[in-house]
Formats: structure tokens, sequence, C-alpha cells
């Protein structure tokens, strides 16, 4: 165990580096969950925010590799494209052709993806059960096609999809087709369409930043989820969803993104590391995070 955290000579020249790749990150949570497992492990290793303007990534890659970076995860907007700068996806990484982590092996960069593994032991975590279950998914950007992913391993009997744009949807559904083969895979219409899927469903995941749905999408108020369903909104932070506000008013069970957050970082540390990340450390560092965020935020306010 490292001791010299209260010197303050914690970072020297034998540091192994690490960081997100991401624009608009000020208030990311991953170093704090990230450098709490370092630390908890006694590792000598520093997770940094790398803020990459968009059209930079294929610089700030080479850069990884330059300065010596063992690896990093990557954020909006880059995964699509970290995705094509990698000399290999591995795992869900090619399925979802998205990259949310990056691992520097000597001249090769790795693409990986966690989201999926992120969600699924989520939903092991909660006790979230989807074995022969219709599942809802609203959204079909990079989570939605992760969520589906995770949720199709537990056993879901049907996977429908809503999304505002019909075609992106489709899109997504054609290419979670090339590697689920066990869970039928729809494309619903939003609104009445999607408001009778809602009722057969046993669990609703929001995969978009919207906060409430209008009726063009989703009944409003969220009504007829299933007795005992599941309504999961996959942001995360200090406020309140009204979506699951909403669905807890007719008797659903909720959670936000927080547990996926979690478990992503630490399946990036076990890619990083090769070892097992300490799970209450990051989780303890990702609520002390977010407690330290809303006052930052609520004193900007006030010097506002
Ligand atoms: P993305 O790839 O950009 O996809 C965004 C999705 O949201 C698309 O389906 C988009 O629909 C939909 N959308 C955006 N604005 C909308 C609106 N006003 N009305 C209806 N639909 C709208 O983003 P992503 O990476 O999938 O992220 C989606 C959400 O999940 C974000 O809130 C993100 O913070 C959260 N997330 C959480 C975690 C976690 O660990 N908890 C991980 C990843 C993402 P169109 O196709 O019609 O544009």
């Amino acid at each position: 165990m490292r001791e010299k955290d209260d010197a303050g000579r914690w970072v020297d020249g034998r540091t192994q580096l690490v960081g997100l790749i991401g624009y608009g990150i000020d208030y990311t949570l991953s170093p704090a969950m990230h450098n709490a497992a370092f630390r908890a492990r006694g590792m000598n290793w520093i997770y940094v925010p790398l803020r990459v303007p968009p059209g930079e990534l294929t610089d700030a890659v080479k850069g990884l590799r330059a300065m010596g970076f063992r690896g990093a995860n990557v954020t909006v907007p880059h995964k699509l494209e970290a995705a094509r700068l990698a000399d290999e996806l591995r795992g869900d990484a090619s399925l979802l052709g998205a990259v949310n982590n990056l691992l520097v092996e000597g001249e090769r960069l790795l693409g990986y993806n966690t989201d999926a593994e992120g969600f699924q032991s989520f939903m092991e975590e909660e006790g979230i059960e989807a074995e022969g279950q219709p599942v809802l998914i609203v959204g079909a950007g990079g989570a939605a096609r992760a969520v589906a992913l995770a949720v199709a391993r537990k056993g879901a009997s049907h996977i429908f999809i809503v999304n505002r744009t019909e075609e992106r949807a489709r899109e997504a559904a054609g290419l979670l087709k090339r590697g689920i083969t066990s869970t039928e895979i729809r494309v619903e219409r939003p609104g009445r369409e999607a408001g009778e899927i809602l009722r057969r469903s046993r669990l609703v995941v929001n995969c978009t930043p919207v906060d409430a749905f209008d009726e063009g999408m989703l009944p409003h108020p969220l009504d007829g989820l299933r007795e005992g369903g599941w309504a999961v909104d996959l942001k995360y932070g200090p406020r309140e969803s009204p979506l699951l506000r909403q669905a807890a008013g007719w008797g659903a069970r909720i959670a936000d993104g927080s547990g996926m957050l979690i478990h992503q970082a630490a399946a990036s540390f076990r890619v990083w590391t090769g070892e097992e990340p300490p799970l209450a450390e990051m989780r303890d560092a990702y609520l002390r995070a977010l407690e330290g965020n809303v006052e930052d935020k609520a004193g900007k306010d006030a010097e506002a």
C-alpha cells in the first residue's frame, strides 16, 4: 500500500497514466472513482481528464501512445471515431461499433466497450430479471445498443426499440441482430404503439437525455408498466429524474444510471490493470464526488 498521499507525493516519475478523453467533461465523476480505486489497491497509477475538442481525436490518440499512457476511457463525442481509430476492436466494441475504453498494448491500440457489461452487472446487483421478458428500450444511440446487448444476454424474450428517429432505430436493430440471435428485436413506432408495448413490458430503459416524454413518444405520464416492473433512466446525478418519479407513481421499481456508470468503470479498471476492481471504494468515491459537484454548482449559482 502506498502511503505517500498525505505528503502530496503520490505522483512520481514511475506513475502509470490513464484518463478520460471527452469534451465537456468538467463534472465527470470518473477521475474520483478510478483514483480512489488505485489508492485502495496501493497502485502507482493516476487517472486524469483529457479534454479533446471534436476533430482532434486522431492527434490525441497518437499522444496517448507517445506519452506512455496505459489507456483511456472515451466519452461524448468521440466513441464512434475511437472505434475507427483503434487497431483492433475487442469484445463488445466490434458489435457495438463504439469504444468507451482504449488500451495501449505496445504499438497497438485496442478498443473495448464496457457499457453492456456495466449494465449487466447493475442488473445483477439490483436483482432486475429479464429472463423470458419483453424489454422496452427508448433510444437507439450507443447506450441503447449496449443496454440491448445486456438484456439479451440476460435472456429477454423480446427487445422493442422506440426512437425519435425511426431510421436510426432500424440501424441499431440491424447491427444488434448480427450478435443477438436468441432474443427477438423489433422496432416500434413512438406514440400509441409504444404505449401498448409498455403495458406488456417488465423493464423499460430510457437511453435518451430527455427528462420526460411527450405524447408522441410514450404515454405521459409513464403509466401501464406491468405491476412490479422496473423503470431505469440512464442519466445520473443529484437531480431526481421526472421520468422515474412518474414511473414510481405507477408502482414501478426505479433506478438511475449510477449503477451502470460504476460498473462500466470497474470493468475498465479490469481491462487496464488486469486486477479486480475495489467496487465499494469506487462507489463511495462516486457518491462523494457527486456531493462535491452539487456544492460546486451551488457555489457557482450563488456567485452568479
Ligand atoms: P447518443 O448515442 O447521442 O444517443 C442519443 C439518443 O437520445 C438517440 O436515440 C436520440 O434520438 C435520443 N434523443 C436525443 N434527444 C432527444 C429528444 N429531445 N427527444 C427524443 N429523443 C432524443 O447518446 P448515448 O451515448 O446513447 O447516451 C444517451 C443517454 O444515456 C445520455 O443521457 C447519457 O448521459 C446516458 N448514458 C449513461 C451511461 C451510464 O453509465 N449511466 C452510459 C452511457 C450513456 P435520435 O436518434 O432521434 O437523435
